[in-house]
């Protein structure tokens, strides 16, 4: 529930933000001042966003739901095959033909769907060796297919309002501001709004993590609890941007955790979203406050072989260069962060690769951030002089919560970080 006594200075207009919203909302995007803070109840029955589709297990060997409810099984095209009775533990075996085996004897073709009778929460977990893994429980339905080498993808559908609690709870660290969390609410629930408008044909919308948005399913201790109020309050609310032709639309509301001092450029970087909120060049220290060593960090040493290993192993081609010689940035952003960095071989040979993805190729917890001098020498590589953690694009999740603690509200907080951006209501 939304908390009493905020103002609400809605300006009434309502503008569609693409045409997805268009086609799914009832009402349309209804423009907000962004300094506003949304305090009314809106009309649940507005809300005809599709499913978003999240992977939240890939390649298993098997996996097993449970439900406080009854769990029906439904082929692919609705048909139900057989119901489990409530706490009934249902192991899910993929067998020859993309068929699976649900349960002792229920036979069932790949992309069957699996739902408790009433709603209630199905826990997930999949064989890992000889153990289950942890169980995480999810709101929604699960939806099972079959891939090559006979293996499991499991598919969460859920209401995007679940979703975007879910990935709050996660997403922010369980002591920041209530203004922190709401300003990730909205900029969750765009993330994903986007990501579902391009990829309306195909299986997946989103995975369950980094790579998209961290999500583990339904939280129900304290930082679970602000999160689904945060979600509550900001409903339907997205960024974003005016297009060439002059209409509201979506982008990719990229945040990583502290920018280090600067926000850098989507397009520089390689990323999708050459658009306004996504040029960069926010000049921020609130990050300052992060803990640890999320704003400074370094040094950070690897061995060069076990830093070619890596990168190898994503980019087998780079084994042609023998061992690291020297590592040298050749294109760097105006906020100074390498864009390129050219690797050189022992072989004479050298090899270009986006800062990015060289960073996320050796580790993010090696390198926290690509803003960092690396030196080679000794068989070591040695990254120092670190700023920041994560890619810095977009909005900073520690500058965030150093812009709430002096006061500021989520939306002021959203159009600092995203210049250019509008607060619109999707539904
Ligand atoms: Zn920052």
């Amino acid at each position: 529930m939304a908390p009493q006594g905020g103002t609400v200075r809605s300006k009434g207009a309502y503008v569609c933000a693409s045409a997805f919203l268009l086609t799914l909302c009832a009402s349309g995007l209804r423009a907000r001042d962004p300094s506003a803070t949304p305090t009314e109840s809106t009309p649940s029955s507005s809300l005809r966003i599709r499913k978003v589709r999240v992977l939240i297990v890939s390649q298993a060997p098997r996996v097993r739901l449970r439900s406080s409810d009854r769990l029906v099984v439904l082929d692919a095209s609705g048909g139900v095959q057989g119901r489990f009775d409530p706490d009934t533990a249902v192991v899910i075996t993929p067998r020859g033909g993309k068929s699976l085996r649900v349960g002792d004897s229920l036979r069932v073709s790949s992309g069957a769907t699996i739902r408790s009778q009433d709603g209630a929460p199905i826990r997930v977990s999949q064989r890992q060796g000889d153990e289950w893994s942890p169980e995480f429980s999810y709101h929604g339905w699960i939806h099972l297919k079959v891939t090559e080498g006979r293996r499991l993808d499991v598919i969460n559908h859920v209401d995007v309002e679940s979703y975007v609690a879910c990935v709050v709870a996660n997403e922010v660290w369980p002591t920041f501001h209530e203004e922190a969390y709401r300003a990730q609410a909205i900029v969750s629930r765009s993330f994903v709004l986007y990501q579902m408008d391009r990829r309306p044909a195909t299986d997946v919308d989103v995975t369950a993590t980094q790579g998209s948005q961290v999500y583990r399913g339904i939280r129900t201790d304290g930082p679970g609890g602000r999160a689904a109020e945060a979600t509550e309050y900001t409903r339907g609310l997205v960024l974003t941007h005016r297009s060439d032709t002059g209409r509201d639309q979506l982008f990719c509301t990229y945040y990583s955790a502290a920018c280090g001092g600067m926000s850098q450029s989507a397009a520089l970087l390689g990323a999708e979203g050459d658009v306004e909120p996504l040029h960069g060049g926010v000049a921020c220290d609130y990050c300052r406050i992060a803990p640890g060593d999320n704003y400074r960090w370094g040094p950070e040493t690897l061995s060069a072989a076990d830093v070619l290993r890596r990168l190898a192993a994503r980019y087998p081609s780079i084994t042609s260069l023998g061992r690291i010689r020297r590592i040298t940035p050749i294109e760097r952003t105006p906020a100074g962060r390498p864009v390129t960095l050219r690797i050189y071989g022992t072989g004479g040979t050298s090899h270009d690769i986006l800062a990015e993805r060289f960073r996320v190729a050796i580790g993010g917890m090696v390198a926290k951030s690509t803003d960092c001098r690396i030196t080679v020498g000794n068989g070591e590589v040695v990254f120092d002089e670190g700023k920041g953690f994560g890619h810095g694009l977009g909005l900073c999740q520690w500058g965030t919560q150093g812009q709430a603690l002096e006061g500021k509200r989520a939306g002021e907080i959203l159009a600092f970080y995203y210049p250019g951006s509008r607060l619109l209501r999707a539904y």
